[in-house]
């Protein structure tokens, strides 16, 4: 099997009736790239930029920030780098900045509600990043975006640091802006938010651990970490329908993106971009050239609206991919 997918490696991810999806991957450091391009990825869909906050023992610096930006666009030749802006708090601490004690952190000040607050450390961020966009495919997302008036204030932030570099001769290039789709709320009106967004990608980790109420790090309530039960199912359809009807696009970046038993449910709902841990790139692009679009529909289509659990639609799935 190891040797069916290597001979994958090189090519593009298709369905058996021709369609394509961008299989990409998700890293935390600019040394994460070498595993990309040996796995075929085809674009960087997540770069959790926390890593390099995390890793240092005091703020990195704009130009530090710059530097490691810069080696994963170059490295990745032209192929799009998604760089999520810091998505510090919840379970993610730097000892040289204090946050708060809170009773829940998952709910409390964390990602762009600190950038939103710390709007010193979030333009830092952004300058860091648009200088990076000279020299190669460079996109932006804002974690943990619950509301439109959120996206639109990073937004706005984001479009006055650029405007300042433009103004001083600074060659930027061309940046989508999008957002994560981590929250129950902000999916429930992604109608609204995608007339501002480049693009969602859907954050399954954290859009689960919301949807049901269920901590993702406590295996007393992990039986609630359910991404085929329809509920999510209907949270996700949405989320890609609402940014198609804008002519913009969505991906997945949460562990879901590479699971084989969710990546023929998400072809159906024609998820555009899936981006998971490089070593599933290969497997998955195996999986997908075996599918075919119209019979991933007609299965999407069971298990959002027949199905009542998650086990009715991981039976659906079985069935389905075991007669193709
Ligand atoms: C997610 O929430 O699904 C996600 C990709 O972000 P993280 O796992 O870093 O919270
Ligand atoms: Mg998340």
């Amino acid at each position: 099997q190891k040797a069916e997918w290597e001979k994958l490696k090189n090519e593009k991810t298709v369905s058996k009736d021709g369609v394509h999806f961008d299989l990409a991957a998700n890293i935390g450091t600019p040394d994460d790239l070498q595993g990309v391009l040996d796995n075929g990825g085809e674009a960087v869909g997540l770069f959790r930029s926390e890593f390099l906050y995390m890793n240092a023992s005091e703020l990195p610096s704009e130009d530090e920030q710059f530097e490691a930006y810069k080696k994963v666009v170059e490295g990745m030749n032209g192929k799009q780098v998604v760089v999520r802006t810091m998505d510090i708090g919840g379970d993610k601490e730097l000892p040289y900045l204090p946050l708060p004690e809170e009773m829940n952190p998952f709910l409390g000040y964390r990602a762009i509600r600190i950038s939103l607050d710390r709007t010193d450390l979030f333009r830092t961020q952004l300058r860091a990043l648009l200088r990076a966009s000279a020299f190669g495919k460079l996109a932006i997302m804002f974690p943990m975006i619950a509301t439109v008036a959120e996206f639109k204030k990073a937004r706005a932030i984001y479009d006055d640091e650029r405007q300042k570099m433009v103004d001083a001769g600074q060659e930027v290039g061309e940046i989508q802006v999008g957002m994560m789709m981590e929250i129950p709320a902000a999916a429930m009106i992604a109608d609204k938010l995608a007339r501002y967004v480049d693009f969602f990608s859907i954050g399954t980790n954290d859009l689960i651990q919301y949807s049901f109420a269920a901590d993702r790090g406590n295996e007393k309530v992990s039986y609630l970490y359910q991404p085929y039960n329809p509920s999510l199912l209907r949270l996700i359809k949405q989320t890609i329908d609402a940014s198609h009807a804008e002519g913009k696009w969505t991906g997945m970046c949460g562990e879901m993106a590479g699971d084989q038993i969710a990546v023929p449910i998400l072809m159906g709902l024609g998820l555009d971009e899936f981006s998971m841990s490089a070593t599933s790139i290969l497997k998955t692009r195996s999986l997908m050239k075996k599918l075919t679009t119209d019979d991933m529909k007609k299965l999407a289509e069971k298990a959002v609206t027949e199905a009542e659990t998650n086990e009715d639609v991981i039976k659906l799935v079985q069935e389905t991919v075991d007669n193709i």
